[in-house]
């Protein structure tokens, strides 16, 4: 199946990269959230962005015109046209909503139509279980989305091999890195990358080190990019904490249980960058 027109779902941090993404690869985009003032601010951080893409040489400004000329923005999912032939959701990580916004698609959108979402942590195959099961995936990209190559994609139960080859070529036509992963908690990303930072703040709780130190251990020592506290701290501690939650419930296993420091922190509404504190203090 050809894909030309896209609709993505919930104009924020995500919404607005994957927007961003289809429209420079020359895919006409609708941007869809519920009201004008979110798409706006959409549309300045998505301009914004191709600026710096032109400054730093990465596109032409003609190019950066003709992405701006491919997004077309709109308020409310009922008023996505039905002729759309992929439709990517990235809205709250809230299941309800999530499912909500999915059975008002099954009922407007053609049939062979894709669903897809970008949701980090809840299973494709619930989502899944109100619409059309069979032509849905989970694509989910990594932020920045204009900068990270991978995306994720997310095989449920009942997804089709023409669905799954679909999404996979379009991921490479979008210059990004496919990933085929099936559908269990935290898919790969999160289930690596999250028990590990559990860890390191494990050893803060233990006094095997200071958080300084332990970053520095995992920066020096193994050439990681950013420590897993300082990355723990620009996640936001409680988006950790639910991600924790969702291994520990998901797979019925004490090695995902939650560091009680960081059940504590979140309490405490230290919540890292985002609260101007977390293991570290931000300005
Ligand atoms: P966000 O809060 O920045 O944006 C969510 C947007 O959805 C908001 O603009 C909101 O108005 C809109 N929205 C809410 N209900 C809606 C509805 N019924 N119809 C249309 N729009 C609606 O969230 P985000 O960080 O962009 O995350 C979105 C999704 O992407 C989540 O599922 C999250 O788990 C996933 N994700 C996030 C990241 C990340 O680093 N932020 C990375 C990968 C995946």
């Amino acid at each position: 199946m050809e894909i030309k027109k896209i609709a993505v779902i919930g104009a924020g941090t995500m919404g607005n990269g994957i927007a961003h993404v289809f429209a420079l690869n020359g895919f006409d985009v609708r941007l869809v959230d519920i009201k004008q003032e979110y798409l706006d601010k959409a549309l300045a951080t998505i301009t914004k962005n191709l600026d710096r893409q032109v400054k730093k040489e990465k596109i032409s400004e003609e190019e950066k015109n003709e992405t701006l000329s491919k997004l077309n923005l709109l308020v409310g999912v009922e008023n996505i046209p039905s002729e759309t032939d992929l439709v990517i959701e990235a809205v709250v990580e809230n299941r309800e909503i999530k499912q909500s916004i999915f059975k008002t698609l099954e009922a407007n959108i053609k049939p062979e139509a894709i669903f897809a979402s970008n949701t980090s942590s809840i299973s494709i195959t619930e989502l899944s279980s109100v619409c059309r099961d069979d032509r849905f995936i989970g694509m989910h990209f990594m932020n920045p989305v204009p900068v990270m190559k991978l995306i994720e994609i997310i095989r449920g139960y009942s997804t089709s091999d023409e669905t799954y080859e679909t999404i996979r070529d379009l991921s490479v036509k979008l210059g990004k890195t496919p990933v085929e992963v099936q559908d269990y908690p935290g898919f790969i990303s999160n289930r690596v990358l999250l028990p590990m930072i559990n860890e390191a703040i494990y050893a803060l709780y233990e006094g095997v080190a200071s958080a300084e130190d332990i970053d520095t251990v995992m920066k020096l020592g193994m050439n990681h990019p950013m420590g897993p506290l300082t990355l723990a701290d620009f996640i936001g501690l409680d988006v950790c904490l639910d991600i924790m939650n969702v291994l520990y419930e998901g797979f019925n296993d004490s090695k995902y249980r939650p560091c009680p420091l960081l059940k504590k922190m979140v309490a405490a509404k230290k919540l890292g960058r985002k609260s101007g504190e977390g293991f570290f203090k931000y300005e």
